[in-house]
Formats: structure tokens, sequence, C-alpha cells
């Protein structure tokens, strides 16, 4: 029996899901997209998501502060809720707590995770606590609600597709670099380092972007395009061709990455937490819907790349193809 590390991260989860191998009436949707989905009504489906932060893993205890972890715990599974095409609805945390934690430092977790309860209309109804040896862990579930014709899965991916994302990348990553290396703390480093502690949600987006027929497969970049971008492309059975020089990257990025030396485009593919949507967009309506998107939120979408029939993903800086020695997150495979 080989290694966690020889299987990785999804070839660990693909196996546990051939261990089970279960039938589902219809509507229902198990393992393998953002979220499940439990069918309700022929207009009602019920969204589920659950998520955990381990310290040292995750976050690192003495550089996040209490209140963006309580944000942090609760903004990535809302984040995969919105990437499904739904709306969040209620919360479980179960928490780990090592014995010498403040019960001050509690408290501010708990305030920054209402906080963002209260912001998206949410409502805790439970948990666990235990305690923890040694590090801190969090576990949320969240549940939402969605309408079955607007749910957007990996699996809605077609050939000629245009690839968009709505943020910028490789923010997150950086930041998570800037604490890692004890890089130079300058401006541009700390608003890195607060997206990575305080990602931003695109609920908004994502509610606009599910109502439109011509937006396909949604999802949200957690471990990095490279890694996320594979598991649309697997669903649906599709290849796609990403133009690294489309690649949105932001001012705060191409300064401290320059000053820093930083491989601006494998951080951007790779470094994963940006949190924002990834999704595939008929190319026949790209000029209307990105009028209509830049109407409605100020700011545009980016494409990045196209959805090919050919099932591989390749890498092209303007016309000249590129390789990329390293993969996107994998919990068995990646170090923090
Ligand atoms: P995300 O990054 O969007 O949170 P993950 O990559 O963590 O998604 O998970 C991918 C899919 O695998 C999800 O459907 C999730 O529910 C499922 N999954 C992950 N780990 C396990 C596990 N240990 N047992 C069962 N299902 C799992
Ligand atoms: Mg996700």
């Amino acid at each position: 029996m080989g290694q966690l590390q020889d299987l990785g991260e999804f070839g660990f989860i693909q196996r546990i899901q051939n261990r089970f191998p279960q039938q589902f009436k219809d509507g229902v949707l198990g393992m393998g997209d953002d979220c499940a989905i439990i069918p309700v009504s022929a207009d009602r489906c019920t969204l589920v998501t659950t998520d955990m932060l381990i310290q040292n893993v995750h976050f690192l205890l003495d550089a996040i502060s209490p209140d963006d972890l309580g944000y942090k715990s609760l903004a990535v599974s809302i984040s995969d809720i919105s990437a499904m095409g739904g709306h969040p609805t209620y919360a479980f945390v179960s928490i780990g707590i090592p014995q010498h934690l403040p019960i001050s430092w509690l408290d501010s977790f708990y305030d920054g995770f209402f906080k963002l309860c209260q912001a998206e209309g949410i409502l805790l109804l439970g948990g666990d606590t235990t305690s923890s040896q040694h590090d801190l862990v969090v576990n949320v579930c969240l549940l939402g609600e969605a309408v079955p014709s607007e749910l957007k899965l990996r699996s809605f991916a077609k050939p000629k597709d245009l690839v968009c994302v709505t943020g910028t990348l490789g923010d997150s990553g950086a930041g998570l670099r800037v604490l890692l290396e004890s890089l130079p703390k300058t401006q541009d480093a700390d608003v890195l380092v607060a997206r990575h502690h305080h990602p931003r949600l695109y609920t908004q987006e994502a509610k606009w972007l599910a109502k439109s027929p011509y937006v396909h497969a949604m999802m949200d970049v957690s471990d990095g395009i490279d890694s996320d971008i594979r598991h649309i492309l697997h669903a649906s059975k599709v290849g796609a061709r990403i133009q690294v020089e489309q690649l949105p990257l932001s001012k705060e990025l191409l300064r401290y990455g320059k000053e820093n030396d930083f491989d601006l485009h494998e951080l951007a593919l790779t470094g994963g937490e940006d949190y924002c949507l990834l999704f595939t967009l008929d190319s026949q309506a790209f000029q209307d819907i990105a009028k209509a998107y830049h109407q409605a939120f100020s700011t545009p979408f980016f494409v990045i790349g196209e959805i090919t029939e050919k099932a591989d993903l390749e890498y092209k800086n303007h016309d000249q193809e590129i390789q990329f020695g390293r993969k996107g997150y994998d919990h068995f495979r990646s170090g923090i």
C-alpha cells in the first residue's frame, strides 16, 4: 500500500469516493464539487459544504488576528456556496481549543465570525467544542440554498468557452510568503498579507453570474488556478489553454513581486486562497456579459484562457508554450 504522498490529496478523495459506490436519487450531488446538493423541491435545493482550518497548516496563530481567523473560517465556506450559484443560510462551527488560548482571544474569534454572519444573513445553529493538545482546529459546516436552474457545476464547461476570473490572482499566496519568509514589511506587503488573512468575497458577483445561462462551469479559487481548473477539466472532460500574460495581477503584487524577485506567473497560478470566482463563459455572449457585469459592479472580470476539446492543460505566454514545475496546493504534497 503506497503513501498518502504518492496518492495526493485528490487521489485520496477519489479513493474514498470509489469505496462508497452509492446510488443517489435524482438531483443529489455528492463529493466532487464545491458543495453537495440536496434537492428540496422543483425550484429549491440545499447546498452543504464543510471546511477545516488547522493551525500551522492553514494559519499561523501568531500572525493572524482572532477576528480575521473568525472571518476567514466562515468566508472560505461562503465562497464555496457562492461558487455553486447559491446563497448561504445556516452555519455550524466546531472548534478544538488548546488550553493556553485566552477567552478574550476566543471572544474576538467569534466576533469576526458573527460580523460576517450578519453581513451575509447567516444564522449560527450549532457546532461542537473540544480541547486540543497542541493546535487550534476550526471546522465550519455551512448550508445554503439555490435555484436548481441556476446551479453552476464544475462539469458544465464546454469547448470554446472563455476561462474567466473575477479578481486578481496571487495576492494571498504572496501574503503567505511575506509571513513565512519574513520578507520586508512594506505597505504593499501589508496589503498582500491582509488579502491572505481577510479574503474579499464575491457573493454579489456570484449571484449575478449564476443568473446567466451563458456562464457554464464555476468554482472558487482555493488551491490555485493550476489545481482548481483541473477539477473543471476533469469533471467536464475538456482541456484548456491558459494565457499567462492575461493573468490579472494587482499593482501591489506587481511592485512587491519585482522588489522581491517573485515568479509572478507561478504565484498567480499556484498561490491559492484568492477566493475569487473561476468560471467559463460562452464566448458568443462575452461582449454583452462583460458590459453588463461592468455596469453592475464597476469592475471588469478577466479572461485568462479558453476551454479546448483536447483534454489537457496548456500554458502559453503570448504564442510561446510554457511549462510549470509546481502544481497548486495539495495537502500531502505541499508544505505551508
Ligand atoms: P473545496 O476546496 O472547494 O473546499 P475540496 O477540494 O476540499 O473542496 O473537496 C473536494 C470534494 O471532496 C468535496 O466534494 C468534498 O466534500 C469532498 N471531500 C473532501 N475530503 C473528503 C473526505 N475526507 N471524505 C469525504 N469527502 C471529502
Ligand atoms: Mg471550492
